[in-house]
Parts: structure tokens; C-alpha cells; sequence
């Protein structure tokens, strides 16, 4: 990964106390994974943080913000959705952290970065955040009807009788079966 992310702060111009910083980047800074899953990022990713400075401590809560045009796991048609998590991260010195024995390490990391003291990097946050977003078993509208198994006609713009046919050749073995007994008995 470039280390000129987008997402990276720079504490210099960080003032002590509350400022708003805006971020905006493309997939590519952040080294999406979407493992396999047929979708585009459309548009670009864009972070509004808060950012609380005292001394070398920073509380960061933003908002994350895209566009992803997927696939409809049942319609296979393609949809756009908008994305939208919340992060909150706490960042301290590194050298705060590099003291400490890997178990304490362990404990106090859980949602707390590492700056150097000159840049705050968010790309990992970033990336975070959309993965908890991104839908992975897209679905176009909840009452999808998807595609007919056995003709493959959209069942949300048209109609066929794929299940009533389905079901007369069920009636029609079963009549058949009867037919078998009734010979058999007599
Ligand atoms: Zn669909
Ligand atoms: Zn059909």
C-alpha cells in the first residue's frame, strides 16, 4: 500500500481540540477485497471525521461514504447501493504501545491506532468499515422474485407457468400410480 494513502491525517495541522477534516479516495488506496464477489465501486470514498486532539491522544468519529453497484444474487440484474458505516477510533503515540509486552498489547489495542507522530493513517479503518457494509449476499429489493429455475424468465417483469405445469405432471404421476394399484388389485 502507497504511504500517501488518502486517508492519512496529518497531526500537523491537527489543532488541540475539535476540527473537521475531510477525506476522499478511491478503492484502490485502501486494497479492497471484494473475494470474488461481482460489484464495482462507483465513485470515489469519502471520509467526514471529527477528530478531538489532547496532546498526542486523538479521538476520530466520522462517517464513511460510497456507492457500489452489485448483482442481485436471485434477479442476476445489476443495482447500485449507497454504503454507509460509522467509524470511531482512538490513536496514541506508537511508542506508547512499543513499551508494552504483546499481552498488554493485546488488550488495550482493541479499537485503538498507532500514529508516529506525524501522520495518522485511516486507510485500515476505512477499509473496515465498508467491509462490515458491503453487501455480500446481494439482494436488488427484499421481495426479489428472482428467475424461474426451469424457463429463466424474470419473474419480477413477467410470468410463466413453469409451476403450474410442475404441478399437473406431479398430479398426473400420482394419477398414474392410482391407476397401477387399481390394475394390480384387480
Ligand atoms: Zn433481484
Ligand atoms: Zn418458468
Amino acid at each position: 500500500m502507497a504511504s500517501d494513502t488518502p486517508f492519512r491525517l496529518g497531526l500537523n495541522v491537527v489543532e488541540d481540540g475539535s476540527s473537521h477534516h475531510e477525506f476522499v479516495g478511491e478503492v484502490a488506496d485502501i486494497d479492497f477485497d471484494l473475494e470474488g464477489l461481482e460489484a464495482e465501486f462507483l465513485g470515489p470514498i469519502v471520509l467526514r471525521a471529527e477528530v478531538y486532539r489532547v496532546g498526542e491522544r486523538f479521538e476520530v468519529k466520522g462517517l464513511v461514504r460510497t456507492r457500489l453497484r452489485v448483482h442481485c444474487g436471485r434477479c442476476l440484474e445489476d443495482f447500485e447501493r449507497a454504503l454507509e458505516g460509522d467509524l470511531k477510533i482512538y490513536a496514541d503515540t506508537r511508542s506508547r504501545r512499543d513499551g508494552r509486552t504483546n499481552e498488554e498489547t493485546r488488550e488495550e489495542d482493541l479499537g485503538i491506532v498507532y500514529h508516529d507522530g506525524q501522520y495518522l493513517d485511516l486507510s485500515d479503518e476505512v477499509r473496515q468499515v465498508l467491509l462490515v457494509e458491503v453487501p455480500w449476499n446481494p439482494v436488488c429489493k427484499s421481495e426479489c422474485r428472482g428467475l424461474c429455475p426451469t424457463c429463466g424468465i424474470d419473474r419480477n417483469v413477467d410470468s410463466c407457468r413453469c409451476d403450474e405445469d410442475q404441478i399437473d405432471s406431479r398430479w398426473g404421476a400420482l394419477q398414474k400410480l392410482k391407476d397401477q394399484n387399481r390394475s394390480s388389485t384387480e
